[in-house]
């Protein structure tokens, strides 16, 4: 059996376009949705999410607000200006970029988000709405939503599954295994401390890795049939057949390629679907923080 391959590139897309119909409706009865991006310095990794999301916005009709301070920016004058935002009437959803500079106490900085503005879903009132029974938090976590919207759409049954999560970061492992617990999954939580870690996940009708080690769940590991959604994102030196890195003629440095935490050569023989890395779970990040956004501007407007 070879394993349907969940095109992400496509299912964050079909997302984009539905928030956008959406959008173009509360914009014809003068609604705009409207979310800040807040980046502190110029990490160009920063610097490169933040623009694609500020462009997603405007694809979307969305209404981009930018906010940028230098890198030794004050945690007060910081700290101002996300209360601020808190109070603004045209912002829905506040993204404080990470990871802010060693001066700023992130929690302090993210705590001050409104959770009715928090469309990162990181804000510790929604995370333990995630976990409580009966009480739905306004946002989940963008990737870990991500990662359950792929599944539903290729027809996994979250709630008659057992799954087994690999990590248990409070960005990833964590709220996808409480998504998949309000699901009514069977959830196990596997971490570095975890004992025979091979035969809990060879239970696992969805396996969801989000550890960080390339290419870490083999198909010994796998059962067959399951569902497997690899969120890692790890860089490898491509190799010459004698094993030497090969340098990219444009640069001069070692070529670099990405891989995931699953080894998605023999894993998809086996399995009923699986992600690819690249263009399985990244591209839902931003796909995800649109439809959070345009949720928190549908409950400002009342509209929930
Ligand atoms: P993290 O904070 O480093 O957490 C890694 C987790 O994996 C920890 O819980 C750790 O256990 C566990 N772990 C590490 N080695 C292990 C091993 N050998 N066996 C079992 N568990 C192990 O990482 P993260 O932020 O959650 O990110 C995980 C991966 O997802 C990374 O590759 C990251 O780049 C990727 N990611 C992708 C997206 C996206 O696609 N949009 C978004 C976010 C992250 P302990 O808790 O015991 O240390």
């Amino acid at each position: 059996m070879t394993a349907t391959i969940i095109d992400g590139k496509a299912v964050a897309e079909a997302i984009r376009n539905e928030v956008k119909a959406e959008v173009t409706q509360l914009r014809a009865k003068g609604l705009t949705p409207g979310l800040a991006t807040v980046i502190v310095g110029a990490r160009p990794d920063s610097v490169s999410y933040v623009t694609s999301k500020r462009k997603t916005c405007e694809e979307l009709g969305i209404r981009s607000i930018g906010v940028e301070f230098p890198e030794n920016v004050s945690q007060d004058e910081l700290l101002a200006r996300v209360r601020r935002l808190c109070s603004d009437p045209q912002v829905h959803g506040i993204l404080v970029q990470l990871p802010l500079p060693k001066h700023i106490n992130e929690e302090v900085i993210l705590n001050a988000v409104n959770i009715d503005k928090d469309v990162d879903g990181f804000h510790p009132v929604n995370v333990g709405k995630l976990g409580m029974k009966g009480r739905e938090p306004l946002f989940a976590p963008c990737t870990p939503s991500g990662v359950i919207e792929l599944l539903d759409r290729v027809g996994a049954k979250i709630s008659v599954s057992r799954a087994v999560v690999l990590g248990r970061s409070n960005i990833v492992g964590l709220p996808v295994a409480l998504l998949l617990l309000g699901r009514d999954a069977t959830v196990t939580i596997c971490h570095s401390k975890t004992q025979n870690l091979a035969e809990v996940c060879r239970q696992a009708d969805i396996l969801v890795a989000a550890i960080g080690r390339p290419r870490f769940v083999t198909a010994d590991m796998v059962k067959p049939g399951a569902f497997v959604i690899d969120v890692g994102v790890n860089s490898l030196p491509v190799l010459n057949p004698d094993g030497s890195p090969v340098i990219s003629e444009k640069t001069g440095k070692p070529r670099t390629k990405l891989v995931g935490d699953v080894d998605f050569d023999a894993v998809k023989e086996i399995a009923t679907a699986i992600t690819p890395v690249p263009g399985g779970v990244g591209p839902m990040t931003i796909a995800m923080l649109m439809k959070n956004t345009l949720r928190g501007a549908k409950h400002a407007f009342g509209l929930l």
